[in-house]
């Protein structure tokens, strides 16, 4: 899974293009509108009364630009970031560490929020609310608690799983935003907007095909247009059109739906093996070796989204429109 193309995790080959070709400001975001206008407005109301903004909360399936709307957000409020994840945050003691180091106003970003223990939320509750911390010195019949003020920050939450994360925490974020996966012509900008960046003349046409084949995700837009770069300038002049950019991607092995050989292993079994379903997640998992949470964050979602699986009761079915997708007759129940 981690050498898959159109993973939406980041990988490490992302990680030193990510910095360079993340937005910097909400102008610069493309799509996510509702959001956008409305941390616009909470934005310029916190500058005006001079305060610090409303903790926020961001669920969303990866590579959707959660951690770049981080960022934006501590850009345009003019303060530092500070990022870390559910995760790392391994002690009570490593939270508070973070928090006493921030400056006033400064945005804290956990990513994986929903990773956090329990133990750790704890000391984020009073964190949030009132920006203390509550410490505990000494033990057995002589501990007391002592409070410790914390300069006033904005927590910025991102989560892949909206339902995992805990009603106390979730209660404490005065901004929450879900973000939609991408319409084709908002990555076909960011098609554009980044090859741009590198330096790569494309045609519209072109860009849009990508944008086509990312799956609603900007992370794989941008994935997928450096590799079709590597083979415009390596076959071709460098130039990418649309007969370049075409056959790239089917060499890259990217349907026109920007499916994979793992999407179609998983469709064509529930196909082949259970007569299209109703299948439940664990048999699917079983038969084409791979984890249930697995095909449940990172293939279903894409999968449920354009309409080719659908959840029941009774487990998995795959929809007409894979059958046509697979030129197969459709059968008649
Ligand atoms: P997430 O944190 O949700 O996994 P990221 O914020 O890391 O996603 O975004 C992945 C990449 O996609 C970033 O490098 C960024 O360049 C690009 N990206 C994400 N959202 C946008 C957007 N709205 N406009 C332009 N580029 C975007």
């Amino acid at each position: 899974m981690d050498d898959r193309l159109i993973s939406a995790e980041a990988d490490d080959r992302d990680d030193s293009y990510e910095q360079s070709l993340r937005p910097q400001t909400l102008t610069q975001y493309i799509g996510q509108n509702k959001i956008k206008e409305n941390l616009d407005i909470f934005i310029k109301a916190a500058k005006l009364r001079q305060e610090t903004l409303d903790h926020v909360l961001l669920y969303g399936p990866p590579g959707l630009g959660k951690t770049t709307l981080a960022t934006i957000i501590a850009n345009e409020m003019g303060v530092n970031i500070r990022t870390t994840s559910g995760p790392a945050i391994e002690r009570p003691g490593d939270l508070a560490a973070i928090l006493t180091s921030l400056e006033p106003g400064d945005v804290l970003f956990i990513d994986e929020i929903h990773r956090l223990q329990r133990s750790i939320e704890e000391v984020l509750y009073p964190a949030m609310e009132d920006f203390c911390l509550d410490i505990v010195i000494g033990k057995g019949p002589s501990a007391r608690s002592v409070r410790l003020d914390l300069p006033p920050f904005t927590l910025v939450g991102a989560t892949t799983r909206a339902g995992s994360i805990s009603a106390p925490l979730r209660d404490r974020f005065g901004v929450h935003g879900r973000l939609e996966y991408y319409n084709v012509a908002q990555l076909t900008d960011i098609v554009a907007r980044t090859a741009e960046i590198l330096d790569t003349e494309i045609e519209p046409q072109a860009a849009e095909e990508i944008g086509r084949r990312s799956r609603g995700t900007p992370r794989i837009a941008n994935r997928l247009l450096r590799r079709v770069r590597d083979f415009a300038q390596v076959r071709g002049t460098g130039h990418i059109d649309l007969a370049m950019a075409n056959e790239s991607l089917q060499r890259l092995q990217v349907d026109r739906l920007g499916l994979d050989h793992i999407d179609h292993k998983l469709l064509k079994g529930i196909i082949e093996r259970f007569r299209g379903g109703p299948v439940g997640l664990d048999t699917i998992a079983a038969s084409i070796g791979e984890e249930s949470t697995t095909i449940e964050d990172v293939y279903e979602p894409y999968l449920l989204q354009i309409g080719f699986l659908q959840r029941t009761p009774r487990g998995r079915i795959v929809t007409d429109l894979v059958y046509r997708h697979f030129n197969l007759e459709v059968p008649d129940n």
